[in-house]
């Protein structure tokens, strides 16, 4: 019994230590994806601002990819570990092969989501008509309100028809639904539910453990 009862709690202790070194592990290699991604999107940053002519819908974009890839590779980096951890034959076979078949399961289906996250952001970035509007013709823009934007001031540059009728700048428009899906003026619901845009340069600030 006495035995027995050593050799458990000496089973414990190691299998305690492991799991705090996979953690630590774990940690630390998302903290260095999330500092080599935050570097890449800083270059993003400066490359548009140099860029002529602001194009905020397309750096958005372009945001929000690298944030979908950095969620998908973030996804993918605790499974070898645990997976170790899992397949440790101290546990018995069946328990170690039941946690391995569990783990992989519920892994599986959150990177296939991720996955799918990632291409409807591609797809969102090759796509060239805007989803909340149409591009306004000339008497279209001059029989509304003028040719001034109501968000900037200024006169309208590729102004951007909305379904409510109301028409802004594509820039000026574009930096507004990053926030917000209703129009500006008369708060209709424009912008249909879409992918979460990460467009402003935000990042997830979950730990990705398991
Ligand atoms: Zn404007
Ligand atoms: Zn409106």
């Amino acid at each position: 019994m006495m035995i027995f009862y050593t050799h458990w709690s000496c089973f414990l202790q190691k299998l305690y230590h492991q799991f705090w070194h996979a953690i630590f592990i774990i940690m630390v290699n998302d903290i260095l994806a999330r500092q080599t991604a935050m570097i890449f999107k800083c270059f993003l940053l400066m490359y548009y601002k140099n860029s002529r002519g602001r194009n905020y819908r397309k750096q958005g974009q372009m945001l929000t990819l690298v944030e979908y890839l950095l969620l998908l590779y973030r996804a993918l980096l605790p499974a070898p570990v645990w997976y170790r951890f899992f397949l440790n034959k101290e546990y018995g076979s069946l328990f170690s092969s039941l946690m391995t078949g569990l783990y992989l399961t519920f892994k599986l289906t959150s990177v296939v989501e991720k996955v799918q996250y990632f291409f409807a952001s591609i797809k969102a970035l090759s796509r060239k008509e805007v989803h909340y509007g149409a591009y306004a013709t000339l008497e279209q823009v001059v029989s509304a309100a003028g040719d001034l934007c109501a968000i900037c001031q200024e006169k309208m540059h590729a102004p951007i028809l909305l379904r409510c009728k109301h028409i802004f700048c594509e820039d000026c428009v574009s930096e507004w639904f990053e926030r917000e899906r209703t129009c500006p003026l008369c708060r209709a619901l424009v912008k249909p539910a879409d992918l979460r845009s990460f467009g402003d340069g935000s990042t997830s600030l979950f730990f990705q453990l398991f």
